[in-house]
């Protein structure tokens, strides 16, 4: 192909197949785009037309609540359950997943590895070869499935009704539908999504079901477990710490709506006493200061992590060494709305 016939086409396609691959959207629009000035730079005229750059998202941490998963594991079929278990219990990646083969299993040491794979054509990402240790019931449902198993892959092409050529021995590309349509069948979503594929209500198409939300929800579980940054950093494969530090601040946030909700309600018992004056109480400890129309508060939890609010905006400040740390500002409406109650 010459450059002169390469086509706006071919690069939505490029931007598909990454999509495909489950990768990072920055990468895949970096990626399009290096091709892109490499192509106009040896003198192809390939225009991009307005909405073909898919757009990106930044900290976008999703996820899955306790009650959620539990509804999607009810109704899953056994290999359904099988699969999805192995994303949450590992935080592997679509391509770590479905090129997953029994080699990669050690069944002694309940762990699941991330290897290349050159009859799949895999390589992981950064070339990090990982290992991650998982629960022994999953290692046991792995194991019995294993013995019906006719590949060297865990979860094969699923034989196709009418095409018995098809399936097999080649990797299950269809992971992402399976994900949407079990969260569908579970009735999980969110009902508000349109897309030329239909309205979330009433299709398998609900943008909050994909597969990275599963390794998110791996990631988050373990950072609340108590686990370091660092060793979440390995155990997700990431080259750089700063990929892996999204997380911990998607959990600050949602430690932060926690200690907000703790406090609305300390605030709403004060307005109703119709004090004005400063008043202190225990667990979580907050201290609030009104005069005229303002209402000045303090909020400090068991370990001393100082919530301060102020105007409907929250800031958080870490003082375990003594220094105050701006963390973030989060708008609160609530607040403004609880303040009002002074005046
Ligand atoms: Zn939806």
């Amino acid at each position: 192909m010459h450059v002169q016939d390469v086509t706006r086409n071919d690069i939505l396609k490029l931007l598909g197949a990454g999509r495909e691959e489950d990768a990072n959207q920055k990468t895949i629009n970096r990626r399009a785009m290096v091709l892109l000035v490499a192509l106009r730079n040896a003198g192809a005229t390939i225009k991009l037309q307005k909405g073909d750059w898919p757009k990106t998202v930044d900290n976008d941490v999703d996820v899955c609540s306790q009650d959620e998963i539990k509804a999607f594991f009810d109704v899953c079929a056994a290999e359904e359950k099988l699969l999805f278990q192995v994303y949450l219990a590992t935080g592997f990646r679509f391509r770590e997943v479905n090129t997953l083969t029994w080699d990669r299993v050690d069944f002694r040491r309940n762990v699941l590895w991330v290897k290349p794979d050159v009859i799949y054509g895999f390589k992981p990402k950064n070339h990090e070869v990982r290992s991650v240790k998982v629960p022994s019931s999953l290692i046991e449902s792995l194991k019995q499935r294993q013995k019906s198993s006719k590949t060297r892959l865990v979860f094969p092409t699923r034989p196709h009704p009418k095409r018995p050529s098809y399936g097999g021995d080649q990797p299950d590309a269809h992971h992402l539908e399976l994900c949407k349509e079990v969260a569908f069948r579970a009735e999980l979503n969110c009902g508000h999504c349109k897309s030329t594929k239909g309205k979330c209500a009433t299709t398998a198409n609900c943008e909050r079901w994909y597969l990275h939300r599963w390794r998110d929800s791996f990631a988050t579980n373990l950072l609340r477990s108590g686990v370091d940054i660092k060793t979440l950093q390995t155990l997700l494969g990431h080259k750089k710490l700063s990929t892996t530090e999204k997380y911990l601040a998607a959990l600050r946030m949602d430690e932060l709506d926690d200690k907000v909700e703790g406090y609305s309600r300390s605030i709403s018992t004060a307005a109703k006493c119709g004090s004005r004056n400063s008043r202190r109480y225990s667990s979580p400890r907050v201290n609030v200061e009104a005069s005229g129309r303002a209402a000045r508060a303090s909020l400090y939890d068991s370990e001393n992590h100082l919530v301060s609010m102020n105007g409907g905006v929250v800031t958080l400040l870490y003082d375990g060494n003594g220094t105050l740390q701006y963390d973030s500002l989060h708008r609160m409406t609530s607040m403004t709305a609880s303040n009002t109650a002074y005046s």
